[in-house]
């Protein structure tokens, strides 16, 4: 829908976002009858998949488990064909989705939202777009994604560069040609891991400037397995609920045992094998990853290992071995062909970890005196994840005050879902919840669905308002730092700590008490009466 043939200025709810979380919720506030309306600030539908379309961008979730679980129709008429799926896949499966559920009559494109204001004595949000458009709605469910607020760093001189600038969050729709360029990239987190090999293929000169290696597993992706798919369209409703069962909502291998409790023949056939199947489930070698230090550094040392035999000269497979970090307490990245790009006579490592990038000058990145010419600069730089997007909202509260203004100290909010102060707003995937821990898609569907039956509790019930309670808020905040102390995640400069973003709270912004745990806790609020909320009835109910 064009901005300006918006037909109504009040909604009952309005959802912003159009990724995975939005588009769901959009549908379920339809089933529920309300008037529903979502913004979104891209010019098309899919959220990170929609950005993210740099060469080499990959979900690193089994295929057949990185989808919807909302339809069956939906589950079985769609054929994934890799065992990771490419961005370009899921783009188009998110705009299938969109078509065939009729979604984009209520979607308006290309309108960033960028103000919004609780009207106490409506007991109304009103919103408003970076085009001066204002709506208004009863409830207000932020979609905007925990990893959509692109970042590039504060470095001299970087307005004055004369080369093309790419950051992978914001990668141009049309195809970008590298080659004969001599092209810089800086970030060696997973979106640079993946676009690093493939920038290789084309450029004629690769500097990666990095500041501190990551630890990656390869992918070894290929077409999918047809016996897998099969065997997954045949049994999808027992294999979802087994994978909503586990603290990552994916269907793993967790291992089961101490790297401490196996000898070393034992552990280093474990990790072999896991090695050889590749993905993320690496890292659940162990029952202790994520929590004992000497498991962790067993595994570390593991994928070291690997990486000293893949890489050629000694000195940069040294420059490349992670170190800093225990493994997996940044995300772990999965790669196709990452550490061999570094045999390439064309690619060249460039070590910012005692020196950064100076400055830019017009054709160069300056590093520790030595001019590195350039015609092309990408940034992998990440983004201001989690609670980024929702302090750009620049939503005001019944108290005055935006979540930029009251989280000062860190985010706060009750399960992740709600926030003290901001009446009849849901954040789907909000800081505090499981979210980027997790297959983002479970958590978004659990959340989504939460929303959706609470509405319907109060339009059976006539409420017309919801507000988290302060102790319970204050109880939950509280808790997420608690879990998280436990573990090594904590340890680690990390963008869950918010230690990417100069002058961003240090505190861990997703809940890691794990995804079943999680669930059960919001399924046990709602059984005791939507425990820690407060619902409120005002003249006219919210309708049917
Ligand atoms: P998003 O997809 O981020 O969508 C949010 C939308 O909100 C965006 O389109 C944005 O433009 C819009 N928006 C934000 N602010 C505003 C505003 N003010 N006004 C209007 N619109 C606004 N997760 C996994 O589980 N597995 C993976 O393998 C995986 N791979 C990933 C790879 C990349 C490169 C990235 C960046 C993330 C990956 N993720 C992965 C996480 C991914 O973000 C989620 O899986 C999921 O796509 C999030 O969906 P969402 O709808 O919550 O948010
Ligand atoms: P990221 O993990 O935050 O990595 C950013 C990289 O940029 C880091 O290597 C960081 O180095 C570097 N960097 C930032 N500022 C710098 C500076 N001033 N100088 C030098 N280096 C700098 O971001 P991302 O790679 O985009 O990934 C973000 C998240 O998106 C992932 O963790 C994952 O959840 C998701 N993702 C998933 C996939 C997938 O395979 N499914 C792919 C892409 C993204 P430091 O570590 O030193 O800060």
């Amino acid at each position: 829908m064009n901005p300006s043939q918006l037909n109504s200025k009040h909604y009952d709810a309005v959802v912003i976002g159009a990724g995975f979380a939005g588009l769901y919720m959009l549908h379920r506030l339809r089933l529920l009858g309300l008037r529903s309306h979502l913004f979104e600030a891209g010019d098309g539908v899919g959220g990170t998949w929609y950005w993210n379309c740099y060469p080499g961008a990959r979900c690193d979730v089994d295929s057949m488990q990185y989808s919807y679980s909302w339809s069956p129709e939906l589950q079985k008429e769609w054929q994934w064909t890799e065992r990771y799926p490419a961005q370009a896949e899921i783009l188009r499966y998110i705009n299938h989705v969109a078509d065939r559920f009729e979604l984009r009559r209520d979607i308006t494109l290309s309108t960033r939202v960028t103000a919004g204001q609780w009207q106490a004595e409506q007991e109304r949000w009103l919103v408003r777009t970076e085009q001066g458009q204002e709506v208004s709605a009863q409830f207000l469910i932020t979609a905007t994604g925990c990893l959509s607020e692109s970042r590039l760093p504060d470095i001299e001189g970087l307005d004055r560069f004369k080369g093309q600038v790419y950051h992978t969050g914001r990668w141009p729709k049309a195809p970008v040609d590298f080659s004969g360029l001599r092209v810089g990239v800086m970030g060696t987190g997973s979106s640079g891991i993946q676009v690093i090999p493939q920038l290789a293929k084309q450029a004629k000169q690769l500097y990666v400037f990095q500041r501190t290696p990551n630890f990656s597993v390869p992918a070894w992706n290929g077409p999918i397995d047809p016996n897998h798919q099969k065997d997954w369209l045949d049994n999808y409703p027992k294999y979802r609920a087994m994978a909503r069962n586990t603290r990552s909502a994916i269907m793993y291998d967790y291992g089961k045992q101490s790297a401490l409790d196996m000898s070393e023949q034992e552990r280093a056939e474990e990790m072999e094998r896991r090695w050889q199947k590749g993905g993320t489930n690496f890292a659940h070698s162990f029952n202790d990853t994520f929590t004992n230090r000497q498991s962790n550094e067993l595994l570390s040392e593991f994928v070291r290992g690997k990486i000293r035999k893949m890489v050629n000269d000694p000195t940069v497979a040294e420059d490349l071995l992670p170190r800093d970090h225990a493994i997996g307490t940044k995300r772990i990245c999965v790669d196709t062909g990452y550490y061999p790009t570094y045999n390439l006579p064309h690619v060249k490592l460039v070590n910012l970890r005692q020196t950064p990038i100076e400055r830019f000058d017009e054709g160069a990145a300056i590093v520790n005196g030595q001019r590195h010419e350039l015609d092309a600069m990408v940034f992998a730089t990440g983004f201001d994840a989690v609670t980024g997007a929702l302090e750009r909202l620049n939503i005001v509260g019944e108290h005055g005050k935006t979540f930029k203004q009251l989280w000062k100290a860190g985010p706060t909010s009750y399960l992740g879902l709600m926030t003290v102060g901001f009446p009849n707003l849901f954040t789907i995937t909000g800081p505090g919840s499981p979210s980027i821990l997790t297959n983002v898609i479970v958590s978004i569907e659990q959340h989504v669905e939460w929303i959706a039956n609470c509405l319907t509790f109060m339009q059976k019930h006539s409420h017309t308002r919801i507000d988290a309670q302060q102790i319970a808020q204050d109880r939950w905040v509280k808790h997420v730092q608690e879990v998280a102390s436990g573990t090594l995640f904590v340890t680690a400069n990390s963008w869950y700590m918010g230690a990417n973003i100069p002058g961003k709270p240090r505190v861990f912004l997703p809940y890691i008490g794990g995804f079943s745990t999680y669930a059960a806790m919001c399924e046990d609020v709602v059984q005791k009466g939507y425990e820690g909320f407060d619902f409120s009835r005002k003249s006219q109910a919210l309708s049917p």
